[in-house]
């Protein structure tokens, strides 16, 4: 049988963000290389390029939800890393909270500098309460000093003009793909880079005594057990044999098995990357953007105010306002829910405004006040808002 998760360190949830073609995926793979070489019985395995970049796993029970977890270990800690391929991922996963970071790897190029996708992750991170950012400057083995000085300069310009403290961010200049190589410079400034991740983004506040909540992100059946639903958990905890309901698909039910990277495990909590197995809940019953939750803690609702940015033309948003009666898509956690906006007096909000709309769902969510969200339309993100009240 398989080795049950044994919880030794505290847990992290952490991610890459940053331009595509940055280096995001080489860096991921680097950073499992290096820890997996720390000498004999690390507990960190070494997972490839082509593992993190096609999600093997995933592909394989024919889901593609472009969003790849990779385990590690340091001296301190005991971290999930996600990283994904294109900037829609980051969008869906990690702005609307499906990917809970507790803390981000910023990869910035030090060849190409500070590039849109890089100034709208660090701009949805702050937005979604992501208060830690480290960066990596990444392929610094083939820029000069003086270019990348300069790249360094620009990004704790950015990351302050965002409420990020960018004086006292650590910066440390990377190659993933010369420590993949096994160059020990670069080794070594991965190890840097992992230092100051373990230092500079403290271990958040967990809510394990609240009601257990899990948004879902993935839903799968095992042959012969039944149907399993994956996400993290956003808050309380679970165990066995407890009593859910998932609220989307109106079944109360029984939890009968808990995962996390494919290990078992007695009792999961806020912060876990998990996979619940549910019993009799039929495969095609439960959804992405579904929520598993403890019974009668919360209820699903379809209208709330917002304080919301709207993004401007330069950061990928619209270039024309939006007015009462726009009807965009909005990411609430894991859901993808049409919503009509009323913006009251104001009536229109151009884009770089931030303004306060009530929002009216076209299917009921469980909502709160300070839940994170995301809105996009055609394929892009054109805003990103905060709950501030729910109406009804
Ligand atoms: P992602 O889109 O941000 O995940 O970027 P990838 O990890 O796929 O890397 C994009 C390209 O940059 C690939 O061709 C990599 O080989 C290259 N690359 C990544 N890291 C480095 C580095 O540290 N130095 C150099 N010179 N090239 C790199
Ligand atoms: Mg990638």
């Amino acid at each position: 049988s398989k080795t049950a998760y044994v919880r030794t360190k505290p847990h992290l949830n952490i991610g890459t963000m940053g331009h595509v073609d940055h280096g995001k995926t080489t860096l991921t793979a680097a950073i499992t290389k290096v820890l997996s070489e720390r000498g004999t019985g690390s507990p960190t395995s070494y997972v490839s390029f082509d593992r993190i970049d096609r999600a093997p796993e995933e592909a394989q029970r024919g889901i593609t939800i472009n969003i790849a977890h990779v385990e590690y270990e340091t001296d301190t800690r005991h971290y999930a890393h996600v990283d994904m391929p294109g900037h829609a991922d980051y969008v869906k996963n990690m702005v609307t909270g499906a990917a809970q970071l507790d803390g981000a790897i910023l990869v910035v190029s030090a060849l190409d500098g500070i590039m849109p996708q890089t100034a709208e992750h660090v701009l949805l991170a702050r937005q979604v309460g992501v208060d830690h950012i480290v960066v990596a400057l990444n392929k610094a083995d083939a820029g000069d000093d003086e270019l990348t000085d300069l790249v360094e300069l620009e990004v704790r310009e950015l990351l302050t003009a965002h409420g990020y403290g960018g004086d006292a961010v650590p910066v440390v200049r990377v190659s993933g793909l010369k420590a993949l190589e096994g160059d020990p410079r670069w080794t070594g400034a991965i190890e840097a880079l992992l230092d100051a991740v373990d230092t500079y983004v403290p271990m958040p506040v967990r809510y394990v005594d609240a009601p257990f909540l899990l948004p879902v992100e993935n839903v799968l059946t095992i042959t012969g057990r039944g149907t399993v639903v994956t996400g993290a958990v956003e808050r309380g905890t679970v165990r066995v044999g407890d009593r859910v309901e998932v609220l989307g698909a109106d079944v109360e039910t029984v939890v009968t098995g808990l995962e996390t990277f494919g290990k078992p495990m007695e009792s999961a909590q806020a912060g876990d990357n998990v996979a619940l197995l549910l019993r009799g809940v039929p495969r095609d019953a439960v959804r992405r953007g579904h929520v598993v939750a403890a019974p009668g803690s919360t209820v699903p609702s379809s209208r709330f105010t917002a304080r919301v940015y709207v993004l401007s033309g330069r950061e990928g948003g619209r270039t024309t306002p939006v007015t009462t009666g726009y009807r965009p898509q909005f990411y609430l956690r894991t859901a993808d829910v049409v919503g009509d906006v009323d913006l009251g007096e104001a009536a229109v909000a151009r884009p770089g405004d931030t303004v306060t709309m009530t929002v009216e769902l076209g299917r009921a969510v469980p909502l709160e006040p300070g839940l994170g969200f995301a809105i996009r339309e055609g394929g892009r993100t054109v805003g990103a808002g905060t709950v501030t009240e729910v109406v009804g």
